[in-house]
Order: structure tokens, then sequence, then C-alpha cells
């Protein structure tokens, strides 16, 4: 199978890229970050203390993951329940950020996520997947851009789903789940050595979607020559 994954900081538009090249090779694009979020999700409806790491690691049992795909979309189900875009919002972010440090939520996670990669070929994207959980695949991709451009990107997704917030939130919310995700010590968000990085600060959509399809058949063709 082939396996492309792209790790990068939050709001550096890794899904729409992920998105973009697995409809372009028709993989499928496994959205990581939506599960994560879906037990963050889970947390908040619980009422259950995120900060309280034994009080989390006690429900993982009770969560039970279900994803399908259906043109491209991926959609999550917490125990039967379509999370849909619950998970969006900037409360379940913050929570999300601090249960995805706990070891034992990442475990959890683990198999479901190199389970789809063996299955399928994939594009993953999230924050350790070059280098926890696809340490294998062909492509790696680490996509960035400045803070402003990506809380300015965030901001419009965010305001485009009528969420109520400014500007300065987005950012400052930003930079504060950034800093959590790359010093926490389990997969800490952070470039796999063998990634091509991609900073988009001063590219559109469809100049990032080139300049990284370029990346991925430079990549594919090394391996695979004339595949794509
Ligand atoms: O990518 P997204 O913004 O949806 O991710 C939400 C949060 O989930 C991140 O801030 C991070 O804490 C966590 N996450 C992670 N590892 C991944 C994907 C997401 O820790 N592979």
């Amino acid at each position: 199978m082939i396996n492309i994954a792209i790790d990068g900081p939050s709001g550096s538009g890794k899904s729409t890229l992920a998105k973009e090249i697995a409809k372009r090779l028709g993989y499928v694009y496994v959205d990581t970050g939506a599960l994560y979020r879906s037990i963050g999700l889970y947390i908040s409806e619980h009422h259950i203390n995120p900060n309280k790491k034994e009080d989390v690691i006690a429900v993982l049992p009770d969560i039970r993951l279900d994803l399908t795909y259906e043109e491209g979309k991926q959609t999550v189900y917490v125990n039967g329940a379509n999370v849909g875009d619950r998970i969006r919002t900037p409360e379940i972010a913050e929570i999300t950020s601090i249960i995805a440090s706990i070891p034992e939520v990442r475990s959890f996670l683990l198999s479901l996520q190199k389970e789809m990669a063996i299955k399928h070929n994939v594009v993953m994207d999230g924050r350790d997947i070059g280098t926890v959980i696809l340490p294998d695949a062909q492509v790696k991709i680490y996509l960035s851009a400045s803070a402003e451009n990506r809380a300015e990107r965030r901001y419009n997704e965010l305001r485009a789903k009528g969420i109520e917030i400014t500007r300065e939130e987005v950012k400052a919310d930003l930079i504060k789940r950034d800093h959590a995700d790359e010093t926490r010590e389990t997969a800490p968000a952070v470039a796999a050595e063998d990634a091509v990085p991609l900073d988009n600060s001063a590219l559109n959509l469809e100049q990032t979607f080139e300049a990284a399809m370029e990346i991925v058949r430079n990549k594919l063709n090394e391996i695979l020559p004339n595949r794509i």
C-alpha cells in the first residue's frame, strides 16, 4: 500500500491539502485530528475533567469509534452517533489538545490508524503520522505557515461555521495548542527527519496543492517509476 503522511501545526491547511491529494490519486483520506477530537467530545459531553488523566483513561473502554468513507468524506461515529461538526468548536479543540498528551489516549487510537494504512492507500494527516504512526510512509510532508496566516485561515473557517470568535482569540488558541502539541512527552508534534518541509505562507490553495503533488510525484517516481 502507498502511505502519504502529512503533518504540521494547526491551521497549516493539512486537511484541505490531504483531501485534495487523496481525491487526485483515488486514495483514502484519513483525518486523525477528528479521532482525537471525537474523544475530546466524549470527555466534554460526559463532563469529565480533561486534566484528570485517570478519569479520562477510565472511560476509554466505554468509547467505540467507527469510521466510514463516502466519496472521500470521512465520518466518525462515537458509540453509533455521528460526531458531525460538534468536534470543530474551539472548546473541543482545547480539550482535545489536553487529552491528546495522555499516552493511553494515543495508544487507544494507534491500531485504528495503522490498520487504515495497511488496508488502503492513504493520505493521512495529523501531528505524529510521519514519526510514530506511519514511520515507513513512502511520502512525508511537513506543512507549515506563519502563525498569522494560520490564524487568519482558522478564523475564516470558524466564522463560516457561524462560531463567534475574534481573530486575537483564534491566534492565542492556536499558539497555545501548538505549544502543548510540540512539547508533550509522548509523540510530540515534530517533523520526521525524512519529511519534506513545505511552507505555504505565501502560497494559495492551488499553489500549495501543486507544490505538494510535485513532492508526491518525485517520491513515488523514485520507488515506483512511471506510476503517476
Ligand atoms: O488537526 P486537528 O486540529 O483536528 O487536531 C486537533 C488536536 O488533536 C491537535 O491540536 C492535537 O492535540 C491532536 N492531534 C494529535 N495527533 C494527531 C492529530 C491530532 O495529537 N495525529
